[in-house]
Formats: structure tokens, sequence, C-alpha cells
């Protein structure tokens, strides 16, 4: 059974605490007992009971002075109190009134009395546990406040002071958000501030604290947490922010933001403002260097670790031209692997320009989605570049797809890691990379080579997997019969949630019966 509240009964008659319990027991209240004042003080302090009942007359210390040891520590202070006792003067109840507590029911009570009295202490609690999370809340993230965030820090580093357990805090700011205001409106920019709450709440550790910090900042408390595990964390909520498709609407759009971390093995400095000025420090070397980025502050330089050795003016200068000669070094690279992958398709048996249908169809999906211009050029490089991991397959897998043995089958799924290792040390595919060794799993799980489920499978290679599978049924390896536009998409559909996400397969059964019929062997 579980019970939606707990009454710790302080009295050392035995009938009244079993009346008691009995009566809480069918309002759904647990009841704990304790049958002197000095135990009662420490079952309270313990068990934090939501409501004590308190008699006045017992052996060693009495009700009165027990309610006054409760009142006195910080730790019992809140919570009510309600005398119930035989004294019934005046005096007694106005002294008990005095002493804090909340009520006083003379003995012998009257049950149905009681009860309505309990009840009344109970909805008093309710509100003022609702009004307490209100105030602690922001409205629009619904994560904790600014203020409330710093009285769990407090408390926090005080903690990691006591047990010696490591600490962590990220601050982080969304990148450009005044022309996400600009571009789309308030509304949106509000509807992508609400997103991020659920976000950073849904991929949080336990015991993680996130607190709106201002206006597009937030920051997220990891008590105990290593800083190996700390700047794992951070890692992976930027590329999570990154990745996700930010819904404003009509539309969706990518957002990006940059993190400063601080990690403490243990706490060197109990000033909360030090700590978070640390963090904001380390946030703003992040913006400086490109945004979308973590920066850990480095607790032995005392200064924000920068990772690349570029000075910060010249960085956007510098950054254009890298990005300018690592799209040259792509189309080359993409020019030397199409005649690789022209060949492959014969070997395959797949007819003629798989590749290139594929990513013609990966793309009207992702125009479907209105997914970023950016993901898009990944998507339309990594549709090219996903099948290159055959070229280290033996011919014999590829041609003969029938009869294949579980351990034949395992090599032909190398192709999607094999794909990776031959790109991989070009080192301008980094963004593709994920969508190529992801193209084999299935939104379920189902698939290879990582077994990744939903979200979890970057969006390109969700993309992608539909594109590829339509294709392999339009125009299939010789052997095998094809089947119309109506049928594949039907196919597909039926396998929406399962090997598909239901978000691409909507995607494309929008596309244009016209659009799709071009897509021809
Ligand atoms: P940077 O990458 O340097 O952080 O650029 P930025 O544009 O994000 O930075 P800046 O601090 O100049 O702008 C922050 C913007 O966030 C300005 C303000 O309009 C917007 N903002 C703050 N709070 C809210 C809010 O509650 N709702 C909306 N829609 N916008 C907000
Ligand atoms: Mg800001
Ligand atoms: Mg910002």
């Amino acid at each position: 059974m579980s019970y939606n509240r707990k009454i710790l009964v302080i009295d050392d008659s035995t009938t009244s605490v079993v009346i008691l319990e009995n009566m809480l027991k069918n309002m759904n209240i647990e009841t704990i007992s304790a049958n002197n004042g000095e135990s009662g003080i420490e079952m309270a302090s313990k068990e934090q009971p939501d409501l004590i009942l308190l008699d006045i007359l017992m052996p060693g210390i009495d009700g009165f002075e027990t309610c006054k040891r409760l009142k006195n520590n910080h730790n019992t202070s809140e919570i009510p109190i309600i005398f119930i006792s035989a004294k019934d003067e005046s005096v007694d109840k106005v002294k008990g009134l005095e002493l804090g507590a909340i009520d006083y029911i003379a003995k012998p009570f009257d049950i149905g009395e009681l009860r309505a009295r309990i009840g009344v202490v109970l909805r008093i609690l309710e509100l003022h546990e609702k009004n307490t999370a209100l105030a602690n809340t922001d409205e629009l993230t619904k994560l904790y406040n600014r203020r409330y965030f710093f009285n769990i820090f407090e408390r926090e580093v005080l903690q990691a002071k006591i047990t010696g357990k490591p600490l962590a805090v990220m601050l982080f700011d969304i990148d450009h958000f005044k022309n996400v205001n600009d571009t789309y409106g308030h509304i949106a920019g509000d509807k992508i501030l609400e997103q991020m709450g659920k976000v950073i709440s849904e991929n949080k550790y336990p015991l993680d604290v996130v607190a709106r910090y201002g206006g597009e900042e937030f920051i997220v408390l990891m008590p105990q947490t290593p800083q190996k595990e700390a700047a794992r964390a951070a890692e992976k909520l930027r590329s999570t922010i990154d990745q996700w498709q930010w819904d404003i609407g009509d539309k969706t759009i990518s957002v990006s933001v940059s993190i400063g971390l601080v990690s403490m093995e243990s706490i060197d400095s109990s000033d909360l403002s030090e700590i978070v000025q640390r963090a904001d420090d380390s946030l703003y070397v992040a913006k400086e260097h490109g945004r979308n980025r973590v920066i850990l502050w480095d607790n032995s330089s005392k200064a924000p670790q920068v990772q690349e050795n570029i000075v910060s003016n010249s960085y956007s200068e510098l950054q254009e031209k890298v990005s300018f000669l690592s799209e040259q070094l792509k189309n080359q690279v993409l020019k030397t692997a199409s005649a690789f992958i022209e060949a492959l398709a014969t070997k395959d048996s797949f007819s003629g320009s798989h590749a290139q249908r594929v990513q013609k169809l990966a793309l009207d999906i992702a125009d479907q989605m209105n997914v970023s211009g950016e993901l898009k050029e990944r998507l339309a490089t990594a549709a090219l570049l996903h099948d290159i991991g055959k070229l280290g397959i033996p011919d014999r897998f590829l041609t003969n797809t029938e009869n294949l043995s579980k351990q034949d089958e395992s090599i032909l799924r190398e192709h999607s890691i094999a794909g990776v290792k031959i790109l991989e040390p070009v080192g301008v595919f980094t963004q593709e990379l994920p969508i190529v060794r992801q193209h084999h799993e299935n939104f379920d799980g189902s698939g290879y080579p990582d077994g990744l489920k939903g979200r979890e499978i970057v969006i390109g290679a969700r993309i992608l997997a539909v594109a590829n599978y339509y294709d392999s049924l339009i125009c299939p390896k010789s052997g095998i019969d094809s089947v119309d536009q109506e049928e594949a998409t039907s196919q597909i559909s039926a396998a929406s949630g399962e090997k598909f996400d239901p978000e691409v397969v909507e995607a494309l059964s929008q596309i244009n019966t016209a659009k799709l019929a071009s897509c021809v062997c």
C-alpha cells in the first residue's frame, strides 16, 4: 500500500496510538510513533513526517518541552504540530498554540472532528507545498529559478566539502539567440526556451540540478561527478542540443549552445559566486572560440582551458580559410570516391547510380522535414559515401545476398564500420561519419552496428535509412523483383516506428507522387 502522507504520533498511551493509527490508515496516511518526547524528537528529525500529533502528559520531558525543542531545531521546526491532550484548560491550549502548534484537541477526542482537523492541516500543507514549488520554478522552462538554485548549490558545496566528493557546474548560453528572435520572432524564441527545459531535464543524471540562470542561460550542478564524467556529460548535452530539431510551430530549426564547465575533484572554494565566475569565464572563451563548444576551467592554471592554439581575434578569419580548404578537400575526395563507388555498383549488382538516387530522395525527404541547410549538406555527402565500406567486403558477399549464413551476414554488416574507417583519416568528414556509421540502425533498436534506438540515431541516418531502403525496393539488385512506387511507400509505412522513424516515413509519404516517380533506375 502506498500512503500519500506520514504522521508521527508521540504519546505514551498505547491505546491512543492504536486508535489514531487505525483512523489514519483509513485516511491513507502512514503512522509512525514514539512513546516519549526524546525518542519522538529523534524520529521527527530522521523521518521528516508531514505532521506530528503530540500528547502533553508523558514520562520524561512533557509535550510542551518536546514542542519547544522541535520548534528550535532547524531540521524539525517546519513540521506542523497538533496537541492532543487530556489537559483541556484554556491556559493549556493557549500555551500550546503559543509554542507554535497549529491546533489543540482535547482528549477524549471525537474521531470525526479529529479527522476533519487533520484534513484542514494537510490541505494547508498542500497549498504551502504548491506555493513553494511555484516560487522556486521558472514559469517558461519549468526548471528551478536562479534563487532556488543557489539554495541547493550552497547545500551541495557544503556537502561536497564535508564528504570530499567531487562537484561540477556547467553554465551554458544559447548561441546567437538574438538572431533567432529577430528571424523567427519572440514566440518562437520562447518555444525554444520551453523545449530547452524539457531537453535538459530529460538528458540529465538523476542527482543533477538544473536551473534557468537568466534569459537564455542555464546552469547545471553535478554533485558527486568526477571531471571525466562531467566533461563527457557536457559534451553529450552540447551535441544533443546541436542535433535536436527545435520545433518553432510551422517548422524546425537548429540551435547550438556554448558551455563553460568547472569541475572540482575536491572543493577548493566555498565561494559560490567565484565558482560560477569560473564557469562564466570559460563560457566566454567558448563563445570567443567559435561557439557550439565546451570549455573546461583549468584548476591548475586557474584559467579556462583553451584547446586550440589560436589567437582569438584572428580566429574567425582562420576558421573561414580552414572551412574553405576542407570544402575543397571534400570535393576532391568525393570525386575520387565516386569512381570507386561506381565500380562498386557493378560488384554489388545494384543497378547504376544507387548512391545518386539515394542522395536525391534523402534530400527530398530532408526538404519535406524542413531541416537546416547544414544538415542537408552533410546528408548529401553521406548519401554518396554511405556504401563506401563495401569496398572492403569480398565480392562473393555482395553479389550473392541470398542464402547468406549468419557469419556471412555479419561480414556484410561490417560495411557501416568499414566506411567510417576509410573516411575517418581524411579528417574532413567528421560530421558525415555518424550518418555513414548509423545508416543501418533501426528506429526500434534492432539495427546495426550499435543497436541504437530512436533519437540516439542521428537524424541524417534516420533519413538515409528510408531513402536507401526505398531505392533497394524500386531498383533492387539483379535477380530480385522490383516493386512500384505505391508498394514501396506502403512497405516502408508498415515498418514505421519499427525499422524507420515515423517522422521520416511521414515526410516520405508527403512527397508528391510526381517527384517520387522521378526516382527511376
Ligand atoms: P551569443 O552567442 O553571444 O550568446 O549571442 P546572443 O544573441 O545569444 O546573445 P545576447 O546576449 O546578445 O542576446 C540574448 C538574447 O536572448 C536577447 C534576448 O532578446 C533573448 N532572450 C532573453 N530572454 C528571453 C526570453 O525569455 N524569451 C525570448 N524569446 N528571448 C529571450
Ligand atoms: Mg546570453
Ligand atoms: Mg546567447
